[in-house]
């Protein structure tokens, strides 16, 4: 349980981050809360000669809300997501998504840049920022980029991000019709599975759906199927009950481990995906 020895230095800019991490030649890393870096390194699964600490970076920190968008810098904490007035008033999936992770511990330290970085896939985030369609901005040596959410999430612990590249925020236009839905994990409070829908309803009908899962597969993927069944349907319980219904069936590879059989998730995508559109379905 204890780390290789390692270099620190903390960076002051995102350009210093840059270039300090540029500096290690590919075996440095990041150093953000650390509440998914530092056990990986206690474990040796990851040892890297230098940590190069963003935490207090203040470009990387903050909510704003400009030009009909929403921006959070990577290095906020979930706390201070969780407990947004911006985000409760605007995009309430949000702050509800970032209230359930964890402790109070872990809301005080971990980001959720690194949270995006890290990917577990039992992880809250990737499953709301799939529903509110959210861009997620990455600056580079080649400059800055952006990627859809539905693009950034690849495999296991496995997203669109180079190693000398640094997540600077997560950008999306605010949706009030969106809900967050999730079986904890009881010890650590991670999603067994987590299920995040938004919807776009006009006169009683469903315009649009949007709807992410956590939890059980190696990655946070889209439910297509889902959302195809919900358009041109009526903005009601029985629409989002029969949407539901098959949701866990039609998964393959779903994930089987101490915590819940691959047919208790199955079961419990199908039950979580129903609460998660209700609760949108409340606010439209
Ligand atoms: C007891 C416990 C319970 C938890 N429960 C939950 C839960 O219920 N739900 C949940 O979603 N998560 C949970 N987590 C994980 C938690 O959310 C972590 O904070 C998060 O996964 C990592 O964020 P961090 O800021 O601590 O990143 P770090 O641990 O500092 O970094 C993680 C990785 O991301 C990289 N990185 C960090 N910031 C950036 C950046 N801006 N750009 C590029 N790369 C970066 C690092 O180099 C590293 O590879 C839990 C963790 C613990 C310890």
């Amino acid at each position: 349980m204890i780390p290789s020895a390692f270099e620190y230095e903390r960076a002051t800019s995102v350009d210093d981050a840059l270039a300090k991490l540029a500096a290690t030649g590919g075996a440095g890393k990041l150093l953000a809360g650390g509440h998914s870096l530092v056990p990986l390194m206690k474990l040796r699964l990851n040892e890297p000669t230098t940590l190069i600490d963003i935490a207090r970076i203040a470009e990387l920190v903050g909510i704003r809300e400009q030009d009909g968008l929403i921006e959070i810098g990577a290095g906020t904490v979930h706390h201070d997501v969780a407990t947004s007035d911006v985000l409760r008033n605007r995009c309430p999936v949000v702050s509800d998504t970032a209230a359930t992770i964890g402790d109070p511990q872990v809301r005080n330290r971990g980001t959720i840049g690194g949270s995006l970085a890290h990917a577990d896939p039992a992880a809250d985030y990737p499953a709301m920022l799939l529903a509110v369609d959210a861009q997620i901005q990455i600056q580079g040596p080649g400059g800055v980029r952006a990627v859809p959410a539905a693009d950034f999430f690849q495999d296991l612990f496995t997203v669109d991000l180079a190693p000398d590249e640094i997540i600077t925020a997560v950008r999306f236009a605010p949706v009030r019709a969106a809900a967050y839905a999730k079986l904890y994990q009881r010890a650590s409070r991670f999603a067994i599975v987590g299920v995040a829908a938004s919807l776009d309803v006009a006169d009683g009908v469903i315009r649009g759906a949007r709807v992410g899962l956590t939890g059980a597969l190696s990655h946070a993927v889209r439910l297509t199927a889902v959302e195809a069944a919900l358009v041109g349907q009526p903005a009601t319980g029985s629409a989002t009950a029969a949407a539901a219904k098959g949701a866990g069936a039609a998964l393959s590879d779903v994930n089987a481990d101490l915590h819940a059989s691959e047919a208790y998730r199955r079961a419990m995508v199908s039950v979580f995906t129903k609460r998660a559109l209700d609760g949108a379905l409340a606010r439209v």
